[in-house]
């Protein structure tokens, strides 16, 4: 072992998965809590599945829980996910159980990668591709550090049949889209709606209620379901995210085996 066997070890094993992740079934932007258990449920059905996260940690908005207190609240339904990926959860009163949020975000990248997903992390999404009939069909990909250092380097690109818009607030992908083809998005105004304030016991249910085909080729899920279709925001509960990832997933295998 030397220092360019180690060099050597990282750069071969690294390409070899980006290039076989040149071709997706379902390419998911954002590892948030909703992107990730999208990706576990994807992978363990056998779909060929990605999630490109731009910053250098997966988990998203997990791991402050509310106002940077670890902790994450789930009601019922979305505690019923927890125990099935094995997440340790305490009842706090009926219909609020009370879950670890660093366990919760560690244990969905866990899941999903062992599942078979692929995490490529510090790469960001800054286009989509739109082919065959307004579809999108791909992913416009680069480091997110060159935005960073205002580097003029163009990005690469890949492939997909489906893509997951799990960018949280900012619903990124959709933006995109709507940047790229104008207020032909499948909400009210055919634009980002925007999310509105505070209503947890609306929002909660609205998540997955959210979590649609936006656009051909493009399902949106979690907080960018939200902002996309303007429902409320919820507050540190985040049941409606794991369960918005269940529903993403399910509608993307749905579509998958249409063919
Ligand atoms: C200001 C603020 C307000 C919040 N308010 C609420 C609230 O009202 N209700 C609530 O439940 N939670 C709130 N949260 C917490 C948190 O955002 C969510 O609960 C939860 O984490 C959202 O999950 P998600 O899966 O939608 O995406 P997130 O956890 O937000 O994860 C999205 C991920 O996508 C990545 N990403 C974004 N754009 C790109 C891109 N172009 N390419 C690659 N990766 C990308 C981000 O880096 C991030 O890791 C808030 C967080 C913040 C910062």
């Amino acid at each position: 072992m030397n220092e360019v066997t180690i060099s050597r070890a990282i750069i071969q094993s690294y390409m070899k998965d980006l290039l076989d992740s040149m071709e997706l079934d379902v390419a998911i932007v954002g590892a948030g809590p909703s992107g990730m258990t999208a990706a576990y449920y994807l992978a363990q059905a056998g779909f060929k599945t990605a999630i490109f996260e731009k910053r250098l940690s997966i988990g998203g908005g997990i791991w402050g829980g509310g106002m940077m207190f670890n902790k994450v609240v789930v009601q019922t339904e979305g505690k019923g996910i927890l125990d099935e990926f094995g997440i340790a959860s305490t009842k706090y009163q009926d219909d609020c159980y009370i879950a670890d949020a660093v366990e919760l975000a560690s244990s969905l990248g866990l899941l999903s990668i062992k599942a078979g997903a692929k995490i490529f992390n510090l790469i960001m999404a800054e286009d989509v591709v739109i082919r065959e009939n307004d579809r999108v069909s791909g992913l416009v990909l680069n480091w997110s550090s060159v935005p960073i250092a205002k580097l003029p380097i163009d990005p690469l690109a890949i492939r997909t049949k489906l893509v997951i818009d799990s960018t949280g607030h900012e619903s990124e992908i959709c933006k995109m889209v709507v940047k790229k083809v104008g207020g032909k998005l499948n909400t009210s105004t055919g634009n980002i709606v925007g999310e509105k304030s505070m209503w947890v016991e609306v929002a909660e249910k609205k998540v997955p209620d959210n979590t649609n085909e936006v656009y051909p080729g493009l399902i949106v899920a979690g907080m960018a379901a939200t902002a996309t279709f303007g429902s409320p925001r919820m507050g540190p509960i985040f049941g409606g995210m794991l369960l918005s990832g269940k529903k993403a997933a399910n509608l993307a295998e749905a579509m998958l085996s249409q063919g």
